[in-house]
């Protein structure tokens, strides 16, 4: 297995990891709604995430209508994450399309590591 690009999401805000292998999948500011139902519970939809991977489409009757969407899971460890909406039959959902849900008990939240302000200084040093 080849080494496995990971990028990262940017952002001082709160990150967002999987659970299973810590690799950052998204920020605070991709938050959407937090209102959001999964299998596992509680779940979260977002507007992008990286490192995942995402299966092909199916076609899936959820609580709200039908609605076209891919599996998600971590680029690193394979692990399921969620899901993406591709496209929503019923026209107030239509919203969610192109957004991600990922699971609460899938993922984990930890404050950015990046100090507000402190990367904009620099040193600009000779
Ligand atoms: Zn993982």
């Amino acid at each position: 297995m080849g080494r496995i690009h990971l990028e990262h999401p940017g952002g001082s805000s709160k990150l967002f990891y999987c659970v299973n292998c810590d690799t950052v999948l998204t920020n605070r500011r991709q938050l959407v709604s937090m209102s959001f139902t999964g299998a596992t519970g509680r779940a979260y939809l977002f507007h992008h995430a990286v490192n995942i991977r995402m299966s092909e489409v199916q076609d899936r009757v959820m609580l709200t209508g039908r609605h076209f969407v891919r599996d998600v899971f971590c680029k690193k460890c394979s692990a399921k994450l969620g899901w993406f909406y591709e496209f929503a039959t019923e026209e107030d959902q239509r919203y969610k399309e192109s957004q991600i849900i990922l699971e609460r008990a899938l993922i984990s939240e930890r404050e950015g590591t990046d100090s507000p302000g402190e990367e904009n200084h620099g040193f600009d040093g000779h």
